[in-house]
């Protein structure tokens, strides 16, 4: 589908709850992809069709611009290289890159993380995701591809596209190497999954730590992107955003509501983040359960920043309290 002239977007299938991928196709030389989709053949037949439309081909992609290391982004970056005879720059931050370079790799490192996540906060050992952790990289796995040959999309770097260059703005958060391209030739923000319409970036689901508390990391990313309020953003996943200031607003808000909420299950008593994580969010399932204490153990990290809880470890449990 042609958004204005020169760009089509291409919904690309992923069996992920969040549903359809975005990616953006910008004409001219060099013909540029932004984000790939999953490795599957439902993905590449979609985003074959979806160039086709738009009157071109897998192999006529010259360059691919990641704005994430997240598989729904990058799996088919390899194919897509494998498929054109010409040598072809793959732009992704430095600090998602791994993902990319050693795919494998970065599988065994996030279920190591999951786990750790787990048993830190407290999950009782039915919720199952220790037995679940090979069958889960194994499906994985078969999503995405390592690409060796990548090139760095620095902090405000310049990308030339057929449409005129691509400003990176780095904007940890969702990830520690999360981008949003700015094409200011047409007013156009390509945010990535930094910012999305009507679901959260769940940013603390890159819980490493590296930059400090993954939330506050993302608020000031949000801020940071607040300059391109009046331009239409191209998000990831959903539709286009018009009023991107709203939209951070709204997130904001948001947020907020949610520090509200932690702050007033907190007593005296510390309670573990597994369980603080089930009075917030209720009867999730185990798929959620990952995502549900990252961002727990955040809110909490971000009260305390405030001094308005306390995190400490109990029985070797991370627990929460006034
Ligand atoms: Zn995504």
């Amino acid at each position: 589908m042609q958004l204005i002239e020169g760009i089509h977007q291409i919904e690309v299938p992923t069996p992920f709850p969040v549903g359809a991928v975005n990616c953006y196709l910008l004409e001219g030389s060099p013909l540029t992809l932004i984000d790939t989709g999953v490795k599957s053949s439902l993905a590449i037949g979609t985003l074959e069709s979806g160039l086709s439309e738009a009157g071109y081909s897998i192999e006529d992609i010259e360059q691919i611009c990641l704005t994430h290391g997240h598989v729904d982004h990058i799996g088919l970056a390899r194919t897509i290289m494998n498929r054109s005879d010409r040598s072809m720059n793959v732009w992704i931050h430095q600090m998602d890159s791994e993902r990319l370079i050693d795919y494998e790799g970065y599988i065994d490192d996030r279920m190591r993380a999951y786990h750790r996540i787990a048993t830190e906060s407290g999950a009782p050992i039915q919720e199952g995701i220790l037995d679940s952790q090979p069958a889960l990289a194994r499906y994985f796995l078969k999503l995405g591809e390592s690409v060796e040959e990548v090139r760095f999309a620095e902090d405000k770097g310049m990308i030339e596209t057929g449409l005129g260059a691509l400003t990176v703005e780095w904007a940890p958060g969702h990830s520690l190497g999360s981008v949003c391209y700015a094409l200011d030739s047409k007013k156009v923000l390509f945010s990535g999954d930094h910012v999305l319409g009507d679901i959260s970036s769940n940013p603390s689901l890159d819980f490493d730590g590296i930059l400090g508390i993954s939330l506050l990391k993302y608020f000031e990313s949000l801020e940071k992107i607040r300059k391109y309020s009046g331009y239409s953003v191209y998000p990831g996943h959903r539709n286009v955003i018009g009023d991107l200031a709203a939209r951070i607003d709204d997130l904001l808000a948001d947020y907020e509501r949610k520090f509200n909420q932690t702050e007033e299950h907190l007593g005296d008593v510390p309670t573990t983040i597994y369980d603080l994580s089930r009075k917030l969010y209720g009867e999730y399932d185990s798929g959620q359960l990952i995502l549900a204490l990252a961002e727990t153990q955040d809110l909490v990290r971000v009260l305390e920043s405030r001094g308005q809880a306390k995190l400490l470890t109990h029985n070797g449990i991370l627990c929460a309290c006034k």
